[in-house]
Formats: C-alpha cells, structure tokens, sequence
C-alpha cells in the first residue's frame, strides 16, 4: 500500500523551502528495525534521496528529516544553490549512543553521505549539530589530489557556521567566538612542511580554515564587493562538485576569475609547501572582534569592521 504524502516544510522560512515526499506516511513516524523506503527532500533544484538503515532510533523520522533539510537549506542559502542535483542520504542508527556520531561523504558513485546517528539523540542535540552541514559543504568542491585534503576540511570548517548563522540557526557572535578558539590549531608548528606536506589534524581542518580567511583579503581589495563565497560559488557553477575530480590550480582560477583578484592562488602558492604564519591577534584587532570569557564582543570602529560584518551576516530576525 504506497501513497504518497506531500509536506511543506519551512526550515529557513525566509530563504528556502523545501518539500518532503514519503513513501508512507506511518514509516516516517516510527522508529523501525527495518531499513526504510526513501524519503525525497526537495531542495531548489536538488533532490535528496534519505534512507534509513535498519536500527532504532528514539527520534522520529520526521524530527530527523528536518534536521537534514534545515542543514541542506543553510548550504543553499551560501552556495545560491544546493550542490549537487541529486544527493543519497543514508542514516546509519548506532545502538545506544546519543548525538550525531560521524559522517562521511563520497562521490565516486554519485553524491552521497553516510551519517552515524546515535539511537538516543535527543531533537535538542540534532539542533545544536554542525556535522550534517559540513558534510553537505564537501558536495560543493571537487574531488582534489591527497595532498590537498586540508583544502576540503577547511572549507567545511569555515563555511559550515557561517552558512548556519545565515539562516539563523547559529548566533553570529558564535562564529566569530568558535575562529577565535579554533584557528590557532591551525598555525603551523616548529616542524612544519606548508598545507598540502604536513598532514595533522590541526592543519588539515584549522589550517584549511586559516587559509580560507582569503576571504578577509578578497574583501579588502576588493572594497567588500566580493567574497570567499562568491568564489566558491563559481566554482560549483562551473561544474565542480564532490562528484568530479579538478586539480586544486584550476579550482583557486575559477575562484579568483569570479573575484577578479588572485587572492586564491597567491596564499596557495605561500602556504601550499612553506608554513606561514598568520598573526591572528592582529587581524582580531582589524576586525573589531574581541574575546570576553567564553564570548566575543565587536567593535564597529575597527578598521575592517565592515568585512566582518559582511563575512558573516546576520539573519532576518524572524527567521531567529
Ligand atoms: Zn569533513
């Protein structure tokens, strides 16, 4: 007995609807033993094909279904435009553990993201998640040599917050507070060989943050007319996602074209095989952001307050 249900679902009510199609609509309550029928989300453009594999889940799938969309909804509201047309979506239940364990995307067979869900995740930790989101921002770069892993964390690093700030599911002064506290992991140490040589955690997913702090330069010289993610954005529209393989040259030419300076491949040619290190007090002090136990407080005066602000914008106070 199939029927087919039609829900809207506003997750980001002002940017971006989405439709949900399921299969059955008492499936979509419960939480089951058995793998599920998928479940379409319609994204813009995109559709994202979820799965449940079999397991228990303490959460409903309706309740898990919006936590996907609403993490879709903040990539789309970055990127212009989900990024890929067709996404599988597989939720993979792990018996007696709460919260969103681990997620991992590929591409090779078209997009597709496992994520490990914990049986007691609660609605409370799926809202609080970044882990969906980032995984979803790896759709939006292709498949680049090994060396250059860190490209791809630091950019799920970086845009993940921001992209969840602008539908308003993250507080800005949070974005800003979470760079503060985490980009320092990504200065490079006594021993180290540039990005694409020195392979640590630290490096790979702060380091590749720190390098996507172009942004801040990109915006400078260009009097704030364009930014990291107008570069990125360019990048999918010429084709580029999680499902292609580019050199990473021809990624940083795509994204420096759109900007029109070469903000891109300058840093990479200084931090791709050398360790560069970037005074970050200095440019917390250009961008008016200053650290207040456990918080950030902003100065609208600072010389490149205007480039904060436009880094990170805040959302319509009624999609809050
Ligand atoms: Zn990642």
């Amino acid at each position: 007995m199939t029927k087919f249900i039609f829900t809207i679902v506003v997750a980001a009510a002002f940017i971006c609807l989405a439709l949900l199609e399921s299969q059955d609509s008492s499936a979509a309550q419960d939480s089951l033993a058995r793998a599920s029928d998928p479940t379409m989300i319609t994204i813009g453009a995109s559709r994202i094909e979820v799965t449940f594999e079999a397991g228990s889940l303490n959460l409903s799938h309706d309740k898990i279904l919006h936590w996907i969309t609403t993490s879709a909804c903040a990539v789309r509201t970055y990127y212009g435009e989900f990024p890929v047309r067709r996404l599988t979506l597989i939720i993979v239940p792990v018996p007696a553990r709460r919260g969103v364990i681990h997620g991992v995307t590929f591409g090779e067979n078209g997009a597709t993201i496992r994520m490990y869900l914990g049986q007691l995740t609660s609605e409370a930790e799926l809202h609080d998640d970044w882990k969906m989101t980032h995984e979803m921002v790896h759709l939006a770069f292709p498949s680049v040599a090994r060396e250059h892993h860190w490209i791809e964390e630091g950019i799920a690093t970086y845009v993940e917050p921001i992209a969840r700030a602008e539908t308003g599911e993250l507080a800005v002064s949070s974005v800003w507070r979470d760079l503060v506290e985490g980009l320092p992991n990504g200065l490079p140490g006594p021993d180290d060989k540039g990005l694409d040589r020195t392979p640590t955690w630290g490096r790979t997913y702060w380091g590749g943050a720190l390098f996507c702090l172009a942004d801040v330069e990109i915006r400078r010289r260009t009097n704030n007319r364009h930014g990291l993610e107008d570069a990125l954005r360019a990048i999918v529209v010429a084709g580029a996602n999680i499902e292609v393989e580019w050199k990473l040259a021809r990624a940083l030419q795509v994204g420096d074209q759109a900007t029109g300076v070469h903000v891109l491949t300058e840093l990479y040619e200084r931090m791709g095989t050398q360790p560069v290190a970037t005074d970050l007090p200095a440019l917390w002090s250009q961008l008016g952001v200053e650290a207040r136990a456990g918080t950030v407080a902003f100065d609208d005066h600072a010389p490149l307050a205007n480039v904060r602000r436009a880094i990170v914008a805040a959302a319509p106070a009624a999609a809050r």
